[in-house]
């Protein structure tokens, strides 16, 4: 016979209680938000508010700048407990300088290992990463090796399309947004306080 609502639903709560218990370690997360789809940035600084929440101390290192009146830079920079970088210089195609560009990237990485090392700081975000591996920047294996030698409870949100297996394979949570559609391609420009 067909179970009931309420004895499918126990057995639902008995599943999840499990795996609730079963989680039991505590420590910092690597998180990679990647893909072609709009939310990788918005999402990571959801996360500065909640760890701001919390009392963790923040730093947010952004590799690429493609602009310098974001709503997101103008409110956490007057938020206490957050350190704000932006290295980048902005993507190629505008400055057509590579060599600055390398340049600007390995400063704002440098600016990232000093939090990396850092126990107090509680959450670093390295906005568009990703690229500094596109553009050879960066060396993947060096990032890699910093990553991993951080502060145990140090939670770190990389963010960029084009993620390399290699970063995918050491981030423990990995979110692949997808693009079903965006109001850029349908004629709407870049709006304040929703795409910067
Ligand atoms: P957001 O900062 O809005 O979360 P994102 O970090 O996922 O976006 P980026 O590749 O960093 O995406 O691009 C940032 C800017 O480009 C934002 O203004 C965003 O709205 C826009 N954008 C993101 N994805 C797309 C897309 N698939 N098509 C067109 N524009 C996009
Ligand atoms: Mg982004």
């Amino acid at each position: 016979m067909a179970l009931s609502h309420e004895e499918r639903m126990q057995k639902k709560k008995a599943v999840v209680d499990e795996k609730i218990a079963a989680a039991r370690q505590e420590r910092g997360v690597l998180l990679v938000n990647t893909g072609n789809g709009k939310g990788k940035s918005s999402a990571a600084f959801g996360v500065v508010a909640r760890a701001l929440g919390h009392g963790l101390k923040v730093a947010v290192v952004q590799f690429v700048k493609g602009r310098s009146d974001t709503g997101e830079e103008a409110f956490f920079r007057r938020q206490p407990g957050v350190r704000w970088h932006v290295g980048g210089e902005g993507f190629t195609w505008e400055t057509q300088d590579k060599e600055k560009d390398a340049r600007a990237a390995q400063a704002a990485w440098g600016q990232a290992c000093a939090y990396l090392a850092d126990p107090e700081v509680g959450l670093v975000v390295l906005d568009e990463l990703t690229y500094a591996f596109k553009y050879g920047w960066l060396e993947l294996d060096e990032v890699l090796q910093r990553l991993a030698a951080r502060p145990t409870l140090q939670h770190v949100v990389i963010t960029g399309r084009g993620a390399p297996e290699a970063l995918r394979a050491a981030a423990d949570t990995v979110s692949d947004i997808g693009n079903e559609k965006h109001a850029f391609k349908a004629g709407v420009k870049a709006m304040p306080g929703l795409d910067y």
